[in-house]
């Protein structure tokens, strides 16, 4: 994680408002939020005079993924901010993961630092993360492995994680069913990604 990287960014682009709620802020831009679009954030590198407005969020997410959006122009970023939606929902939220030590349930180790202390994703991968999009490096992370692994590591893994998120060994719990859900997904993709 670069947080000098991040707080230029945010000195630089973030327009922070005076009054705490502007009636005449439009729609936060993220695909299906309705949060208020108090801040500004340029469209693209190649773009910058251009501006989404934001939820506080939003323009978080945003400005977390600023690196990672180098070298794509205005329409691969709203791409990628769509394509992430479409995995989202209903509460990809790593918060949820992150878990207190010692508390029950069933949140993720994080062994590999992928997550903020707070439970939020860094978005500063590592070099051998480069060639796998936001939504791949996500499912790595949530997975708890490294690119690299092979076929067979994933599917061991993943029965792992299968028997302890599996909402039958947690009393069908809401949260369990959730994250056994997104697990779900997150090895879909990397079956699909990994190639032997
Ligand atoms: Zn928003």
């Amino acid at each position: 994680m670069n947080f000098k990287s991040d707080l230029r960014f945010n000195s630089r682009f973030w327009e922070v408002p005076d009054a705490p709620y502007d009636p005449d802020a439009p729609v936060c831009d993220w695909p299906n939020c309705d949060g208020v679009g108090e801040f500004k954030a340029p469209k693209s590198r190649e773009n910058l005079r251009e501006y989404h407005h934001f939820c506080l969020d939003h323009v978080r997410e945003y400005n977390k993924r600023w690196n990672y959006y180098e070298g794509m122009d205005t329409a691969d970023i709203e791409r990628d901010m769509r394509k992430d939606y479409t995995w989202d929902r209903p509460s990809w939220n790593f918060g949820t993961f992150k878990q207190a030590p010692g508390s029950k349930g069933g949140g993720f180790k994080d062994d590999f630092g992928f997550f903020n202390q707070d439970g939020t994703f860094k978005g500063e991968p590592e070099d051998d993360m480069a060639q796998f999009d936001w939504e791949e490096r996500k499912a790595f992370a949530l997975l708890d492995l490294k690119p690299g692994v092979t076929l067979d590591e994933l599917k061991a893994r993943y029965k792992v994680l299968v028997k302890k998120h599996h909402p039958d060994a947690n009393n069908g719990d809401k949260d369990a069913e959730e994250r056994f859900k997104i697990i779900s997904q997150a090895y879909t993709l990397l079956k699909n990604v990994i190639v032997e």
